[in-house]
């Protein structure tokens, strides 16, 4: 019998069979950062789980569409800017290329778009004025806020249905009709950044850019919206407030997936605990498939407390499979192909394939990698018998096609196993010379050019594999 997938619906707070609204599309969007720090470990949970649910997806054959936004406007970046005494551009310009490098480290599949809020504030003053036309919200002292007490189904995502749970943006008390509504567009302070509006100069509230830059390249309803577990309320609950109310369609989104906090030492990380983890600092430390490893090591639902201890672990973990990876190539090329098979040897392909069924039936039980972890090591120790005594090709071979498997869904070891592109003629050819520019640009240690380079590359579905002496190019399949 065929499993399906199955996925946790925050908004149903069950499991759920996965049905796209129109498969083989998937139409994902995920909430993304707002640069005014550096990208940290908490980040990265979130990044790699996303990026390993993409990878899930495409492999069972859907074809996902997927948007991560870039919050450049907020009250964060204004003050941040202030302080260092910055234009706010540039602060926001630097911490989205920090983000966009740890993101290629981490050989995370580049986003379809990346749309930024300042590349969408038309968009945005023409979305709050439907939502005025049709008396969602309303305008006060120069801002403009949405009237919650329209929306009837206020709560149901989050799950907070008392008017006291709702209370937030308590600054704007005296503008606000109730201490629940929420801004959509704020009257502009002096020295902040500002757009003109039909209600004056200032800049859109934060909730507001998901609803409208999803919509816009999703459409109306779509399938798959996420975040990190902190964004359930209030950010999601309005942006389903707005959306609704906008569309007069419900549910606009139909999966909600959001992936569990990550804590250091037991506690949130904050700046006044001075436990914050920077990604590139371990990026510096650790191999990428490493941390990748590490992530996907507990389900991304259930909270992870990050600990070193925890990534060492990992590198012995990706030790034992690149061990297996290599060993298993070698055998393969020199093995003959046998004409028969003795009792054992089926006996034990058929034990290594009923492994191979447990981990792919763990994946179905919502991206469950965690439970799949002990099925992928009882694969390589299975592997690795055959591999010592030097016999049963048809199970090496079996084993190192599940490996390529493995190492396409979840991001790791992927230069080990596929195999180089060969594009014959000029595109090969055009190619090979763009990794030859990003070579030198490399050499004369120009990283923005070459980090550009082999994120447009991904864009475009060349993916690039850095080892030691050469790049290794995939077309994504
Ligand atoms: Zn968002």
């Amino acid at each position: 019998m065929r499993i399906m997938l199955k996925v946790y619906n925050t908004l149903s707070k069950s499991l759920e069979e996965f049905i796209p609204l129109s498969p083989p599309e998937v139409k994902m969007y995920v909430c993304g950062p707002t640069p005014y720090d550096h990208t940290h470990v908490g980040h990265v949970r979130t990044i790699v789980n996303f990026d390993f649910i993409r990878r899930y997806l495409e492999f069972k054959g859907y074809e996902v569409f997927h948007i991560s936004n870039i919050t450049d406007v907020d009250d964060k970046i204004i003050n941040r800017a202030l302080e260092k005494g910055m234009y706010w551009k540039e602060l926001t310009e630097t911490y989205i290329k920090e983000y966009v490098e740890v993101m290629n480290k981490l050989n995370v599949l580049s986003p379809h778009v990346m749309p930024k809020v300042s590349d969408h504030i038309e968009d945005i003053v023409k979305f709050i004025s439907s939502l005025m036309e049709r008396s969602y919200a309303y305008e006060s002292g120069g801002s403009v806020y949405f009237e919650v007490d329209k929306f009837p189904y206020y709560g149901a995502l989050s799950g907070a249905t008392k008017e006291e749970e709702w209370e937030q943006e308590l600054e704007f008390l005296m503008e606000k009709k109730r201490p629940y509504d929420f801004a959509l567009w704020k009257k502009a302070k002096p020295k902040e950044p500002y757009w003109d509006s039909p209600w004056g100069p200032g800049r859109p509230g934060w909730h507001i850019e998901c609803s409208v830059m999803s919509s816009k390249y999703l459409g109306e309803q779509f399938d798959i919206h996420g975040g990190g577990r902190d964004l359930i309320f209030p950010h999601h609950e309005n942006e389903v407030a707005q959306s609704e109310c906008a569309f007069g369609k419900r549910p606009w989104v139909k999966y909600w997936i959001h992936i569990g906090y990550l804590t250091v030492g037991g506690e949130k990380m904050s700046k006044s605990l001075g436990n914050i983890i920077i990604a590139k600092d371990v990026l510096e430390k650790y191999d990428a498939d490493v941390i990748r490893l590490y992530m996907l090591s507990t389900h991304y639902r259930s909270p992870l407390d990050f600990t070193y201890e925890g990534l060492d672990q990992a590198s012995k973990n990706y030790a034992r499979i690149l061990n297996t990876i290599r060993l298993t190539k070698g055998l393969l090329r020199e093995m003959e192909v046998p004409s028969k098979l003795n009792e054992e040897e089926i006996r034990e392909l058929k034990v290594l394939q009923k492994e191979v069924e447990r981990f792919f039936k763990s994946l179905e039980e919502d991206f469950n990698a965690m439970k799949a972890m002990p099925y992928l090591f009882s694969i390589l120790t299975i592997m690795n018998k055959a591999i010592m005594e030097g016999k049963n090709y048809p199970l090496l071979a079996y084993g190192f096609s599940f490996l390529k498997s493995f190492s396409r869904v979840f991001g790791v070891a992927e230069g080990e196993v596929l195999e180089a592109a060969k594009i014959e003629g000029l595109v090969g050819k055009l190619i090979e010379l763009i990794i030859e520019v990003r070579r030198r640009r490399r050499l004369a240690k120009d990283w923005e050019i070459a980090d550009w380079i082999r994120f447009e590359l991904n864009r475009l579905g060349v993916r690039l594999v850095d080892q030691k002496d050469k790049t290794l190019w995939f077309i994504k399949s």
